[in-house]
């Protein structure tokens, strides 16, 4: 099998590389700074005009198996909203929450095209949800319910190609982003969403769930 993630240097996407190149995968990552010394590696960013493209050119016509879509930022912590909220950090988040997994997608089509029974995880949050709305970080709020809807709508369309895609979220992981405040391990993070990664088909295409297994209301 062989995977391929997105942000794959540190937090989520760093657990989940060395789940499956300890399980003897070949696993493909991104990331923008000098990478990793352990499995392969394409420089990426996912905000780049082109980055659909790049990452096709990378992987040099390679099938894909299961393409995890997990580079993300949440810039807009803290934000107020009465002067807060700028242009220019809707702009540079919807490029890489929103504009970076559909790239990322179309780039590596042809590539997912080619594998048996082919996967595409979406890393959201249940911070996209219309049910789960406390107010405030409208702009993570806005980009993450993007790419929840990109996926719902990818799914239709990728379905009769056998391609299944299924949205995720993580937990509030100890990471960077969620900070050592979070209530879950990465660890514990990537051994959830891994199994969700396995049990997803096309008879699931579409689905939006927890890290530990549970429907997420949309
Ligand atoms: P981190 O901040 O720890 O890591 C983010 C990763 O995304 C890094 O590898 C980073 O690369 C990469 N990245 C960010 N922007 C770009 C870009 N433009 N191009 C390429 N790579 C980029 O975050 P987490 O591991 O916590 O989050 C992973 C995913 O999970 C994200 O999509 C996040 O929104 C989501 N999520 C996380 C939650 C949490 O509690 N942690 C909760 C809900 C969702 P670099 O090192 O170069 O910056």
């Amino acid at each position: 099998m062989h995977v391929v993630i997105t942000g794959a240097n540190r937090g989520i996407g760093r657990a989940l590389l060395g789940r499956y190149l300890d399980q003897g995968e070949h696993v493909t990552g991104t990331c923008r700074g000098t990478p990793p010394t352990d499995g392969a590696w394409v420089m990426l960013d996912v905000t780049d005009h082109d980055a659909g493209q790049k990452l096709g050119a990378g992987l040099d016509g390679q099938a894909v198996d299961l393409l995890i879509c997990n580079a993300g930022v949440y810039l807009d912590k803290g934000e107020n909203l009465a002067d807060g909220y700028p242009a220019q950090m809707w702009a540079d988040t919807f490029a890489a929450n929103v504009t970076g997994v559909f790239q990322t997608v179309q780039g590596l089509l042809p590539n997912l095209q080619m594998a048996d029974n082919a996967k595409i995880a979406i890393i959201s949050s249940q911070m996209a949800s219309h049910e789960h709305a406390p107010g405030g970080s409208y702009i993570y709020r806005a980009s993450k319910a993007a790419a929840l809807n990109l996926g719902r709508n990818l799914a239709s369309d990728l379905r009769p190609l056998g391609i299944a895609v299924g949205i995720y979220h993580p937990g509030w992981v100890q990471t960077d982003m969620g900070t050592a405040r979070a209530e879950i391990t990465v660890d514990q993070s990537a051994d959830g969403l891994k199994a969700r990664f396995d049990a997803l088909s096309v008879a699931t295409t579409g689905c939006f769930e927890t890290w530990d297994g549970r429907q997420h209301p949309y």
